[in-house]
């Protein structure tokens, strides 16, 4: 498969010698897209982090990521790549990253990033300093890419979305890149709720099969159509940091709202009890048992998932 490389584009970030030691500008990764397989779900994160940049990594963390180099989403704690994985059939640390994306875009898949560049003291989105940032072209790889239908993002990732220069705008009119944008918010859906609060304001409410007649119609159109109707997914973060949710419950919403399945994938495996394809890890009777063994192990400092399970996530922050 034809891939646009991972790598970064751009010479990795430099300390300047005037500017405090730890601020510098990172820029983000090339989007990973599919030359070959036409593109529908489009994945935005903000920016990558500096682990995401394959600074500073342990021998653990380049095991747990599969590559040593720049990925997006590439913080190990991170669970996108392994909630991708259980959606699109891979084990994030038994694969290697190149293996990863061909599997993800397989799918249908694009993942990008809302900030090109900024000034950042850390890795948290909120280390970000906004006065500094430059946007992606976001309506720009939609014009190219007339396929991509939804755009799914974090919550975290929706707020820069939101006020950054070129975005909002486009949100607020409609308008960009020679077209007109029809935002749509899916009734119905898992995260109809969470959607409607952060993007609500932007999108007209309409139902999954409104949707796809105003997309059949679109098409039907060719590729010259003007108009574009695209939903809109506000998704919880996969962050570690966002320890409001469960593990469990993330790769849930994640599988049903951005991957697009309403069973459990065929080939997922609930490490609860082991049943292949028959529901998601957090609706098993086992879950609560299983995350109490887990957090015993944890609490006993022998705990690594991926030697006990090998393909799940740690937990990093649990909820009592
Ligand atoms: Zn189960």
């Amino acid at each position: 498969m034809k891939r646009r490389a991972a790598a970064s584009p751009r010479p990795p970030a430099k300390r300047s010698a005037t500017s405090p030691a730890s601020t510098v500008r990172t820029h983000s990764l090339l989007p990973i897209i599919s030359l070959t397989v036409p593109p529908e779900v489009l994945i935005l994160g903000t920016h990558p982090s500096r682990k995401s940049l394959a600074e500073s990594l342990s021998e653990k963390e380049v095991r747990m990521r599969g590559g040593a180099g720049p990925q997006n989403y590439g913080h190990s704690q991170n669970i996108f790549w392994n909630v991708a994985g259980s959606a699109c059939g891979f084990s994030r640390h038994a694969v290697s990253y190149e293996k990863q994306c061909e599997a993800f875009t397989a799918r249908g898949c694009v993942l990008w990033d809302v900030v090109r560049s900024c000034l950042g003291k850390g890795s948290l989105d909120s280390d970000i300093d906004k006065s500094t940032m430059e946007a992606n072209d976001i309506p720009g790889l939609l014009s190219q890419h007339p396929t991509i239908r939804r755009i799914c993002i974090a919550k975290t990732a929706a707020a820069f979305l939101c006020h950054s220069n070129g975005h909002a705008a486009w949100l607020k009119t409609g308008e960009a890149a020679g077209r007109r944008w029809d935002f749509v918010l899916r009734t119905a859906s898992p995260a109809t709720a969470e959607t409607a609060s952060v993007l609500g304001k932007y999108c007209r409410r309409a139902t999954g099969s409104e949707i796809e007649a105003a997309v059949q119609k679109e098409r039907a159109a060719g590729d010259g159509a003007l108009q574009r109707t695209v939903e809109l997914v506000v998704l919880p973060s996969t962050s570690p940091a966002n320890a409001a949710m469960s593990p469990d419950a993330k790769e849930k919403v994640w599988h049903r709202a951005a991957y697009g399945y309403e069973r459990a994938p065929a080939a997922y495996r609930c490490v609860g009890c082991g049943a292949v394809g028959e529901h998601w890890f957090v609706d098993c009777d086992r879950n609560e048992e299983w995350r109490r063994q887990q957090m015993e192990k944890k609490t006993r400092g022998d705990l690594f998932v991926e030697e006990v399970d090998g393909d799940r996530w740690l937990y990093s922050k649990p909820k009592a």
